[in-house]
């Protein structure tokens, strides 16, 4: 099927951009990667009247770039910039290795990181990836600049913070000091595919304990899930066997998954488990390696 007409911007500025949206009022959309958008207007089940293709804004960066110890991610910046970045190694393996799980080639090549968050889809790999790492939204309007901790951007399935006239301009990702790891591990029925169950996990040691911890779930839930609890019970554990089992038990209670075409209820909560248990395993030895080699 093809789309419904609409009319397309290609704006070259961000205040045009803006001015194209404040036109465009509740039916117009951003256009990014077009990697969830253009499928679902051929499916007719977005109809937007006007399209701003931000490809063109120079101000909105591609590249992923370092601010002191932080990291800082553009609206423009592709999947696959994100799987071939050295930055995206050791402190902040969780990104580098939630990019690479992401779809297939195609979709890396076009698809962003700030569209993939602000379609909040709740399979989406990167809302758990950004969570776990405390990332917060860079967030532009006509009217002003706003900053939204992830937890506070991403509102349910598909439903973000964000306005009609609002474009997401970066990513931040605070410092995680320098001994820090982490993972992204991904069940998928088939490569390319969608994550059945999808962790996120970033650990942050301080004089050897766990400074920071970070973990999030992909498809367990209405949105990207924050596994607070866990999160808390390993903060100031000496980061060994018994806080990690107790952190992947904890990160299994606060699943909500359902049972469906890719696993059942259960199962998919014991995936959490085990997977959480794994994940932490290797960002607390990542974290100590750093140590180590400090
Ligand atoms: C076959 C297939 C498989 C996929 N598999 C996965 C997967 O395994 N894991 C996964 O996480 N994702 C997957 N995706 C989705 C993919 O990651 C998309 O790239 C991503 O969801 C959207 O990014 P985009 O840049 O393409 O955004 P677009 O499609 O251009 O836009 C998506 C939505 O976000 C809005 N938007 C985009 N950028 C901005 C911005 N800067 N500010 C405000 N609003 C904005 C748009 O208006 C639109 O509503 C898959 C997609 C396809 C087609």
């Amino acid at each position: 099927m093809y789309p419904a007409s609409f009319e397309y911007a290609s704006p070259t500025s961000l205040d045009q951009a803006l001015a194209d949206l404040d036109r465009f009022g509740d039916d117009g959309k951003v256009l990014a990667g077009g990697q969830s958008l253009i499928p679902l207007m051929k499916l007719r089940l977005a109809a937007p009247t006007g399209l701003v293709d931000i490809n063109r804004v120079g101000e909105l960066s591609d590249e992923l770039s370092q601010d002191g110890g932080a990291l800082r991610i553009g609206a423009r910046v592709r999947h696959k910039t994100c799987e071939r970045s050295s930055l995206l190694k050791g402190r902040f393996a969780t990104l580098g290795d939630t990019a690479r799980q992401v779809s297939d080639p195609i979709v890396r090549n076009s698809g962003t990181v700030c569209g993939s968050i602000s379609h909040a889809d709740p399979q989406g790999d990167w809302g758990s990836a950004l969570t776990a790492m405390n990332a917060s939204v860079v967030i532009r309007s006509s009217g002003g600049e706003r900053t939204l901790p992830m937890s506070e951007f991403l509102r349910g399935p598909f439903m973000t913070a964000l306005e009609a006239n609002e474009i997401v301009t970066e990513v931040r990702v605070p410092d995680p000091g320098p001994r820090a790891g982490g993972t992204y591990l991904k069940l998928e029925r088939k490569i390319g595919d969608f994550a059945t169950v999808g962790v996120a996990v970033h650990v942050a040691l301080d004089n050897g304990s766990v400074g920071r911890a970070g973990i999030a779930l992909t498809g367990v839930g209405g949105t990207n899930v924050r596994a607070q609890a866990a999160e808390q019970a390993l903060v100031g554990s000496d980061g060994g066997e018994n806080a990690i089992r107790e952190a992947a038990r904890l990160a299994a209670e606060a699943a909500n998954p359902r049972d469906d075409h890719r696993g059942s209820a259960d199962y998919k909560r014991n995936v959490v488990r085990v997977y959480t248990e794994r994940g932490l395993r290797r960002a607390i030895d990542q974290a100590r390696s750093a140590q180590e080699g400090a």
